[in-house]
């Protein structure tokens, strides 16, 4: 069967997060309060959504500053190869975010990725004002599919790759990547996510780059389909 690799964006695809230096560069907020806001969402009182709100509420950026801020970011040198490495085997790649449609869209084209799908969450700017907007944001009971606390609930994007009759693999470094996770087929985790999968219970395979995600890629496509069980050749169960 197929497999739908959904990739993070911030910290993974680009091995820098994106999102979080820009607030960090232009939020003109108090620095305590910023740290207290991320708090409230590791232990899970706020979900990402209005963890965004509320950042983007502390800036003061313009369009063309922050996009300007985000093309000094880079996507991992080996994540190009590992999208045709793994097209060419006839999976589908997709990059599901937590960050901003801006920098998206502009690293993936400068990486020559102009088609290659994702799904993020919307910045508008109005002077030096950012707002955000959540296309993927809505629980089923305000007509979206996501869980209502994330920003772009990953897990959304895991069934709706399974409705198209993938399996799922989802690689990501943080605590946006969790709704997706818990229901992947398939874990390849670094940083927060990979020790979030360890208390959790939820295998996963640790990577360091997009080298290590091309090698098992390439390994699971390589491996020869597994032999039927025999009870003869083995030697117990
Ligand atoms: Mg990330
Ligand atoms: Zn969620």
């Amino acid at each position: 069967m197929r497999t739908t690799w959904l990739c993070d964006f911030d910290g993974t695809a680009a091995p820098a997060d994106i999102g979080k230096a820009l607030v960090e560069r232009f939020s003109a907020g108090d620095p305590a309060r910023r740290a207290a806001l991320l708090a409230d969402w590791i232990a899970g009182r706020v979900g990402h959504r209005e963890l965004t709100v509320a950042e983007c509420a502390t800036m003061r950026v313009t369009g063309a500053e922050a996009a300007a801020f985000a093309r000094g970011f880079g996507l991992d040198p080996a994540f190009a190869g590992f999208v045709g490495a793994a097209r060419a085997a006839g999976d589908r790649v997709m990059i599901v975010s937590e960050g901003f449609d801006f920098y998206i869209a502009d690293q993936l084209a400068r990486a020559g990725l102009s088609d290659l799908p994702w799904a993020a969450n919307r910045a508008r700017f109005e002077g030096d004002r950012m707002i955000p907007s959540f296309p993927y944001g809505t629980a089923p009971g305000e007509g979206g599919a996501g869980c209502g606390r994330c920003g772009n609930c990953k897990a959304q994007h895991v069934r709706a790759a399974r409705a198209a009759g993938t399996t799922v693999a989802l690689v990501g470094d943080g605590l946006s990547d969790r709704c997706a996770a818990a229901i992947a087929d398939t874990v390849v985790a670094r940083g927060s996510l990979l020790a979030w999968c360890r208390a959790q219970g939820v295998e996963a395979v640790p990577f360091e780059d997009f080298g290590d995600v091309a090698a098992f890629a390439s390994a699971g496509r390589s491996a020869p389909a597994p032999a039927p069980r025999r009870a003869a050749s083995g030697g117990g169960s």
